[in-house]
């Protein structure tokens, strides 16, 4: 008896062809009842899903997360207690590209994580950037638009960026670090990710703290230049993919020391800038970073689609010990994260295994689309059949806490220093590199010297410059050979 493998259709039955069509005699028309074939060109027209409104560009790996300092006097979280190791997947990505767009645009990188826990699933999905270029999410669309194609050309338009970019002045920080070389990373594996928002962590006596992520690279921060990448984005479009995926398989794991800057609760209403603010970090002054661990990547996905694709990271998906803060970018995103995925993947997203939590999940959400496990009686709360119970009310105590006020529709309250230009003038004055800034100065007039990027935009791009620091506009006046001073 042979030992090859028989091919199946879906249902199991073995394939008749894997060549030939059911046809009437080898010249004639095809069969409406050749049910393999129809199966096959059905199933194939259904292949892709969605690609992601944005992030659609990426690759991920799996890795495991250790704890070696003992944080517990700031969080009860399993994860985060010393000795825990937790396994994890990652997904980097960039924001504005399409599914086949070349992974060295310059972009911020997306840098999603999905730790799981014994108490469940926690997500974290940040970015290789510390801060976001809008802080309300009413901008959040607005702003993404900006960044893809126009609805009369289908064509990227710098105009557009900078037309959105000089007219919402909270995002100078952001696009500093764009326009930088950092906007250009060498690969995955060197740079840094940052939980970016603000999070809520409390110990098991309920004491509260806000605290940010910072996962440093151990291979060091590399950067393209403007010239390499644009040269990569015909030699290797999938430069990114393709790095991170071999030096796995070499067994050269990366790692990142994961870093926290912890700010105790009552500390934020007086604090310099308001730390909810997402276009701004807290300077190290004031809160230094601690190390409390090491994030290492050991494992390739065996199935891209399955593994990667499919995969869902939400900001809601918090264990005890640790919630959200009232950063407004994180509390539009603890909405539409999930709910993207619900609209991209289908309602039981959660139910792949790339997405399923290792821990038991009891629940009384059941049905909808690709179920592949319902609970059982009872379906309803509350019940007299033995169903699962509410966890202990201690378990999240912790997470509350008193909040009062009008409702309205405000930009933030200002702290004593809040502005939108402090933060990446002290960056470019005091921790980048001549060559830093020469790059900078660069890579803002390459990109603002599009042939579309008007001449009264020029202007406003080198007045947004010269608000972060005079220098800076100058050289960008010079460069786009316009005043800037209308
Ligand atoms: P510090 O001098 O203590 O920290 C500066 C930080 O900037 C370091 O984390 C450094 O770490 C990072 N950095 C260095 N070069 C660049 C670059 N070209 N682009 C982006 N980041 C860079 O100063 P402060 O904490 O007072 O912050 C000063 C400014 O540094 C901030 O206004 C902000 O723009 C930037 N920054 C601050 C961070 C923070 O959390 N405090 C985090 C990242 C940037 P590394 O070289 O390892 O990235």
């Amino acid at each position: 008896m042979s030992d090859k493998r028989i091919a199946t259709n879906d249902t199991g039955n073995p394939a008749p062809s894997l060549e030939h069509s059911q046809s009437v005699g080898p010249n004639g028309p095809l069969l409406f009842q050749d049910h393999y074939l129809i199966q096959k060109m059905a199933h194939f027209n259904r292949e892709r899903v969605p690609e992601r409104v944005v992030h659609a560009k990426g690759g991920g790996a799996y890795g495991v997360l250790e704890i070696t300092e003992d944080v517990s006097q700031f969080t009860k979280a399993g994860l985060f207690q010393k000795g825990a190791r937790t396994e994890s997947l990652v997904r980097f990505s960039t924001v504005a590209g399409e599914m086949g767009a070349a992974d060295s645009m310059r972009d911020p990188r997306g840098f999603a994580m999905k730790f799981y826990t014994d108490e469940g699933n926690y997500d974290l999905v940040g970015n290789n950037t510390p801060v976001f270029f809008v802080r309300d999410p009413q901008k959040f669309s607005d702003f993404i638009h900006s960044q893809k194609r126009r609805a009369d050309t289908h064509l990227h338009d710098n105009n557009m960026q900078w037309d959105f970019w000089t007219l919402s002045p909270e995002s100078a920080h952001q696009v500093t670090i764009l326009m930088s070389d950092r906007g250009t990373p060498m690969s995955w594996r060197h740079m840094h990710g940052f939980g970016s928002h603000t999070f809520l962590w409390y110990n098991a006596g309920g004491e509260r703290f806000w605290v940010k992520y910072h996962f440093k690279t151990d291979q060091g921060i590399r950067n393209f230049t403007d010239a390499e990448a644009q040269e990569m984005r015909s030699t290797d479009p999938d430069v990114h993919i393709r790095d991170l995926h071999q030096a796995i398989d070499r067994g050269e794991y990366p790692s990142w020391t994961v870093n926290v800057q912890v700010m105790p609760f009552a500390d934020a209403a007086g604090y310099r800038f308001n730390p909810f603010d997402l276009t701004k970090v807290w300077p190290h002054s004031d809160y230094p970073e601690i190390t409390i661990g090491k994030w290492t990547l050991n494992r390739n996905p065996e199935n891209y689609f399955a593994e990667i694709e499919q995969a869902s990271f939400e900001p809601s998906a918090f264990v005890p010990g640790i919630g959200p803060s009232p950063d407004k970018m994180l509390q539009g995103r603890l909405f539409s994260y999930p709910d993207t995925h619900r609209h991209r993947i289908g309602a039981n997203y959660l139910q792949l295994p790339v997405n399923r939590p290792k821990s038991r999940v009891d629940t009384y959400n059941f049905d909808g689309p690709m179920t592949y496990e319902n609970p059982t009686d009872p379906v309803y709360a509350p019940n007299s059949a033995g169903g699962p119970v509410a966890a202990d009310p201690s378990t999240w105590w912790g997470e509350s806490y008193e909040v009062a006020g009008e409702i309205v529709r405000h930009a933030y309250d200002l702290h004593r220093d809040d502005d939108d230009f402090s933060q990446p003038r002290a960056l470019w004055e005091r921790v980048m590199t001549d060559t830093d800034r020469e790059h900078l100065v660069t890579n803002i007039v390459g990109h603002a010297s599009a042939p579309e990027v008007t001449s009264d935009t020029k202007k406003r791009v080198v007045e947004y410059w010269r608000n972060v620091h005079k220098d800076l506009g100058d050289r960008v006046a010079k460069g786009l050979g316009v005043n800037g001073t209308s």
